[in-house]
């Protein structure tokens, strides 16, 4: 139902309660008013009569009857009145308008009654006479204290209501003009208690759209001016508290944004709520595509499923391993907490989840490192104690058996000594790189490849190989001399160990834009390129029996791979079956090389 506005409701009520009050008012003045007049219509024909009344009784004490029809035409002509003059016998003697002999007997009117009981009379009625409705006002005529005749003076009616009728229509002029007053001063009246209300109702609807700056203007009337005084301190209120929620929300969002955990919230129906940025890249979407949509549309993953609804059937906080398998595996530990409003009713649930995949990963890398390491412990050693055995058993007394497993027993041991040796140089690398504290020096590249070259001089001359080198003298770059002579002799020494005898080994360094390269190339057998990726693990192994066989640990390139990561560079091989290989330090240098 359209509501009515106040003034509409305001102003037709007065203008009823006007109309009525002026109705009421002018229908009792108006009988008021007849009434007077017509008692002083009453009064003037009875004054009039008294003043006739001797004239008339000295006539009948005379017997002069035709006189008194003459004097009562006469008198009531100049008096614009009729006269009429009634015997005590009711025979009418005088009449301004008729002649009395055609009368009737007036005995029975009451006004003559009256008059003959001595009373003054009065009576308004219609006179069959006449024809129409009179007023009559009779007095006694006495003579010698006894009533010798009724004196009457009447007036028709349709006089008196004319006179009336004047003063009506004065008084309906006067009512029209009080009421167009009241109209109009009642509209304005109206107005002004309505118009206040109508700025407040604005002004709540400014409030209601946002607007809390917005003040309202305090009116004079104190019910008004306290309500928009009341509104005014409502609105701000409003806006502090408001201002507060959104800094705790900025707040909130920034945590949760920051955090490195995923989060995401549901309610009780499992429909998203809200989801912080790691949650989104977790699962590639967007909250704000997938807000309001079940969790089952958003997230396709039973585990996870599963979860949402234990977190929401149950009480206290629950935990969970999750596995996200999508293009590569995640390992994530959930949390699932339900989330309560402040009068404690279950209202969603909150879901954190902790991607712990690098965690797994890295202890996975550490359980296979010490498996590796201790396999490749035992190894030697499971010959050694064997071999040992063996020679407590008796073959100590077998010079040649005896000099033959002590020489086994020696290679294991120079074995046992490489891997050691080859675990503690990769644990103090790594330490130096956590610390951050490689020293850098400025120094000759060719200086380097030398050294390296001559620690490796005996091993290639034992198989004949020949070592080349090519290097710009002048190349210098900065670098930590000790861990770069360290990898080529891993490489120089991988190099010869893979070749044929009477090949050669190439070792290079050239600087191309802000990178220096050091390669060692060999013509020996080459890798597969599926074996490219995993060359660099730790304990990899082509040939796991051919290593072993040539005193390898399988761990050169891993520390080859450490130590150009500590110069902020890497390594790369360039092999196939056949081809030879090629193995590339790349390392950034800051400043371009200086030549002296
Ligand atoms: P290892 O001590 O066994 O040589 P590395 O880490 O130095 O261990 O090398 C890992 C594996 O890579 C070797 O076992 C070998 O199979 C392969 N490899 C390394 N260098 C060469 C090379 N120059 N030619 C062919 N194979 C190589």
């Amino acid at each position: 139902m359209r509501k009515k506005r106040l003034l509409w409701q305001l102003y037709p009520s007065y203008i009823v309660i006007v109309l009525l009050s002026i109705l009421s008012v002018t229908w009792y003045a108006s009988i008021a008013l007849r009434e007077f007049y017509l008692d002083q219509v009453a009064a003037d024909l009875e004054a009039r009569s008294i003043l006739i009344e001797p004239s008339v009784s000295k006539l009948i004490n005379d017997h002069e009857l035709k006189k008194i029809d003459s004097l009562a035409k006469e008198l009531g002509a100049a008096a614009s009145m009729r006269i009429t003059v009634i015997l005590p016998d009711g025979r009418v003697t005088g009449d301004t308008e008729n002649d009395p002999a055609q009368m009737d007997n007036h005995s029975d009117r009451p006004e003559v009654i009256d008059a003959l009981a001595g009373r003054t009379g009065t009576s308004i009625r219609f006179s069959y006479t006449l024809n129409q409705q009179m007023m009559y006002v009779t007095i006694p005529v006495e003579s010698g204290g006894s009533i010798v005749g009724v004196l009457r003076s009447s007036l028709p009616l349709t006089f008196i209501y004319k006179a009336l009728n004047v003063i009506y229509i004065k008084i309906v002029f006067g009512c029209i003009v009080a009421i167009i007053l009241v109209a109009v001063i009642s509209l304005i009246i109206s107005k002004r208690i309505s118009s206040p209300l109508v700025e407040l109702k604005r002004g709540a609807e400014l409030f209601a759209k946002g607007d809390l700056k917005h003040k309202l203007r305090v009116f004079a009337s104190y019910e008004i001016g306290a309500l928009a005084n009341a509104m005014n301190q409502m609105a701000a209120e409003l806006d502090e508290r408001i201002s507060t929620i959104e800094l705790q929300r900025n707040e909130q969002n920034a945590v949760l944004s920051s955090m490195v955990e995923s989060v995401f919230a549901v309610d009780m129906a499992g429909n998203l709520v809200s989801m912080n940025q790691a949650a989104e890249r977790l699962f590639s979407i967007n909250i704000k595509d997938v807000r309001g949509r079940n969790i089952q549309e958003a997230v396709r993953n039973s585990d996870l499923l599963n979860f949402v609804v234990r977190t929401l059937e149950s009480h206290d906080p629950i935990e969970d391993d999750i596995t996200l398998k999508e293009d590569d595996e995640r390992f994530l530990i959930v949390h699932g907490t339900i989330l309560r409003n402040s009068s404690r009713k279950s209202i969603g649930a909150l879901v954190v989840l902790n991607d712990v995949t690098r965690i797994r990963r890295l202890e996975n890398i550490r359980r296979d490192f010490v498996a590796n390491v201790s396999h490749e412990i035992k190894t030697p050693l499971t010959s050694i104690k064997a071999y040992v055995e063996t020679l407590l058993d008796g073959a100590m007394n077998r010079p040649d058996d005896a000099t033959r497993f002590l020489e086994i027993i020696a290679r294991q041991a120079d074995r046992l000594n490489a891997i050691t040796e080859d675990l503690l140089t990769l644990a103090r690398i790594e330490q130096s790189g956590k610390e951050h504290e490689i020293l850098m020096r400025d120094v000759k590249v060719t200086d380097i490849m030398q050294a390296a070259g001559q620690t490796c001089k005996m091993k290639a001359a034992e198989k004949n190989i020949q070592l080349i080198f090519d290097c710009d003298e002048s190349l210098h770059a900065s670098l930590n001399p000790q861990l770069i002579e360290q990898a080529l002799v891993n490489l120089v020494e991988n190099a010869i160990k893979y070749s044929e005898p009477k090949s050669a080994v190439n070792i290079s360094a050239n600087i191309a834009g802000h990178r220096l390269t050091i390669a060692v190339r060999d013509e020996g057998g080459g890798i597969a390129k599926e074996h490219h990726g995993r060359l660099f693990e730790r304990f990899y192994r082509v040939d796991k029996a051919r290593s072993r066989k040539l005193g390898g640990t399988g761990l050169g390139l891993a520390i080859v791979k450490h130590i150009s990561k500590l110069h902020g560079g890497d390594v790369s091989v360039d092999s196939a079956p056949g081809k030879g290989s090629a193995f590339l330090i790349n390392l950034p240098i800051d400043q371009p090389p200086i030549f002296h």
